[in-house]
């Protein structure tokens, strides 16, 4: 029986696994999910990241990036184009490594709260999309 807390869903997905069984492969084609888990046929198509995986990307990279930036003012005085040609590599790498492990955190945090809720998040009890409240 798998363990359906918060803590288990989170890492198996930023691992990239189903958050169900932790085996099958979540994510395909770098950031689209496999609708159906190959190992335990689980539905993971019916969780919706939407703009979570961005939205969390970037406030930790820009989190790990700024600091510095203005810890280490001995940075400015470099060349312009020595500290945009580290930087920005190194923050599109760190970017495009964190995004899918990020959008599989996600989707394994939904997966906790389906299990703990009965639903998805933003669903009502029959499936469908609900609107929120004005
Ligand atoms: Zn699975």
């Amino acid at each position: 029986m798998a363990q359906h807390n918060l803590w288990s869903g989170l890492s198996r997905g930023f691992m990239g696994h189903c958050p169900n069984c932790g085996q099958g492969a979540l994510l395909h084609s770098y950031l689209k999910v496999t609708p159906t888990c190959a190992a335990c046929g689980h539905d993971n198509g019916r969780y919706p990241a939407d703009d979570a995986p961005p939205y969390f990307t970037i406030l930790i990279v820009g989190h790990l990036v700024v600091p510095p930036l203005v810890l280490f003012p001995g940075l400015w005085t470099l060349s312009p184009f020595l500290l945009l040609g580290v930087a920005l590599p190194l923050v599109a790498l760190l970017t495009l490594v964190l995004l899918p492990r990020i959008k599989g955190a996600v989707i394994g945090v939904q997966w906790a709260i389906t299990k703990t809720e009965g639903k998805v998040p933003g669903q009502n009890d029959e499936g469908a999309w609900v609107e929120p409240n004005p």
